[in-house]
């Protein structure tokens, strides 16, 4: 048995094969073939198959995204039936007796530099879609199998050197035990999205692509970090018990779906989710959380090559408005950093997230952030709608930003379109706004803490690096000063402060962030219920002194971590 640690992503013990996405070498020889007859069979039977494919694509995209979306598998049927292409295949292997990878090749390359080299959008785009159904079907003519989470039929555990947001958004949850990645970190997108889908997942593993093989056993265990690749029968049932004992534990938990967050002392905080689009309000309702504090719309943006027209803007902010019971906070558009957007190319930078990202790139697009604020107005009637602007450094920006949403309300109301009441709030992510507090107070309704982007600029360290993970300490003195000036700024002047960060969802941030005074706590829905039954069972006045003493009298984040354990029993 090898074992393997990584950083723990997402909870949850997964038992089962390994399936590995990486692309095989798909590289063609130049041989030719005695039966082209033969070789022309051959051929229509791989498209048949690899029609076959890309239909069950389509059918698991179909779960997750909209019929209009998944349309682009209907595209690549049709180039894969193309009369044209499959003529040309043919008459080359007639011609030439090559063999059909390679005649799929020659031709697949000349369809592919002819519409690159076309001007108009609609044909580069086509480009894009013969290369991928034409490598499809190059592998399943050489007989390799192309990695596709969507073409998993059994039980896996998916390994990979890293997964985009859509690979992870794809994955059947019913096959997919678990993931483990060498790259990537607890905050990084696909972690943050397999805690929301309730798959295992350790990343950051740096090898785990390098030590394991297809169809080696695997048991992943997203509790501790640990991979084990091939143990013997007596782990594996170690660990089925281990698998068993953590179900009964959220079965338990599922009975505090409708219980208030209150502390033994009755001070009540509100619990609230995560969301990245309207199909997790499914999982807002069943973890029974009491309204969402962060919308990431920057997912809206992400799945499509064009920008989101305001129509169908405003549809997702009314689907989620209506379905949600309790306020709703909507993050406007964050990109920029490790998020890119098709539609909206931006120029290489340096240090892309010390750059032009989030409300910056919306200054620079004010035509962009306008058609997103347009819709969000739109919606406020529909629900208890909270716009909240991310990486906010100065009272500048919140003014420059107030002044774009003032305007784009005055004109809907000029249209005679009606805007109900809402609150306008920052994200607090960039140490200079936590300073600075304050005075921001003064100006906005309410704060989020990021504390994902918070942590990375206080400590200088990029939340994607795995080298420096050890710099991620949201328990380190220097950041619940932050957190705590943040809060108190906040109540000084009668407004909230919510954390949105995924430090809120932390086991040994219960006891803190509720001492702080942290009046809404926003996480993956699935650690809501976890984090209710922690804060149930805590003191708000010894919480309030434990606290203190970390900001205080502590020195590191270990002294800190050991005193929260000391004091309270929670570990992580
Ligand atoms: C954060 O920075 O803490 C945050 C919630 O935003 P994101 O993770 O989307 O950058
Ligand atoms: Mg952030």
């Amino acid at each position: 048995m090898t074992k393997v640690k990584g950083i723990a992503a997402s909870s949850g013990i997964a038992i089962a094969k390994a399936y590995k996405l990486d692309m095989p070498d798909l590289t063609v020889s130049r041989d030719t073939v005695e039966d082209a007859a033969a070789e022309v069979a051959v051929y229509d039977a791989k498209v048949a198959e690899t029609r076959e494919e890309i239909l069950t694509i389509k059918e698991a995209a179909l779960k997750n995204l909209s019929e209009e979306e998944a349309a682009v598998f209907d595209a690549h049927l049709s180039i894969l039936e193309d009369p044209e292409l499959a003529g040309q295949v043919k008459d080359k292997i007639n011609a030439e007796n090559l063999n059909a990878a390679a005649a799929l090749e020659d031709v697949a390359n000349t369809f592919i530099a002819i519409f690159s080299s076309m001007e108009d959008a609609y044909f580069k785009e086509r480009a894009a879609d013969v290369k991928d159904v034409s490598t499809r079907l190059k592998a399943n003519l050489l007989g390799k199998k192309l990695p596709n989470p969507a073409l998993i039929k059994e039980e896996v555990v998916i390994i990979a050197e890293d997964l985009t947001p859509s690979d992870t958004a794809q994955l059947d949850k019913n096959l997919v035990k678990g993931f483990a990645t060498n790259i990537g970190g607890r905050t990084s997108h696909s972690a943050i999205l397999a805690r929301s889908m309730e798959i295992p997942a350790v990343v950051a593993t740096k090898v785990i692509t390098e030590e394991v093989n297809n169809d080696d056993m695997i048991v992943l265990d997203g509790l501790t970090g640990d991979v084990l690749i091939n143990p013997d029968e007596a782990v594996i049932e170690e660990y089925k018990a281990k698998a068993a004992e953590f179900a009964a534990y959220k079965a338990e938990l599922k009975t505090l779906v409708d219980a208030e967050t209150v502390s033994t002392d009755g001070h009540k905080v509100l619990l609230v989710a995560n969301i990245g689009s309207p199909n997790d309000l499914a999982a807002v309702k069943e973890n029974g959380a009491e309204g969402v504090g962060l919308f990431r719309t920057e997912f809206l943006y992400m799945e499509n090559d064009e920008l989101p027209s305001e129509e169908s803007q405003f549809e997702v902010y009314k689907t989620i408005l209506e379905g949600v019971d309790g306020p709703v906070v909507v993050r406007t558009l964050d990109i920029g950093g490790d998020k890119k957007l098709p539609a909206l190319p931006m120029a290489e930078e340096m240090n892309p997230f010390l750059g032009v990202r989030a409300i910056r790139l919306c200054f620079e697009r004010e035509d962009v952030f306008r058609v997103q604020l347009r819709a969000l107005l739109r919606a406020s009637v529909y629900g208890d709608l909270h716009i909240m602007f991310p990486m906010v450094a100065t009272v500048q920006e919140f003014r420059r930003a107030k002044a774009i949403v003032d305007s784009v309300e005055a004109e809907l109301k000029a249209e005679g379109v009606e805007v109900a009441k809402y609150e306008l709030g920052i994200m607090i992510e960039i140490p200079a706004a936590a300073v600075l507090s304050d005075k921001l107070a003064k100006e906005v309704d309410f704060f989020s803490i990021g504390t994902n982007d918070l942590i990375q600029y206080t400590f200088a360290a990029d939340r994607m690096s795995a080298t420096i993970a050890y710099l991620y300490q949201p328990f380190n003195p220097s950041i619940i000063r932050l957190v705590r000036k943040t809060i108190e700024s906040s109540h000084a002047e009668g407004k909230w402060t919510g954390m949105c960060g995924e430090m809120a969802g932390e086991p040994m941030a219960a006891p803190l962030l509720l001492g702080l005074g942290l009046d809404e706590f926003s996480m993956s829905a699935t650690s809501i219920l976890a984090q209710r039954k922690r804060i149930r069972a805590l003191s708000y006045a010894d919480c309030k002194v434990l606290a203190n003493k970390c900001a205080d009298e502590c020195f590191t984040m270990d002294e800190v971590v050991e005193t929260i354990k000391a004091e309270t029993g929670i570990s992580d």
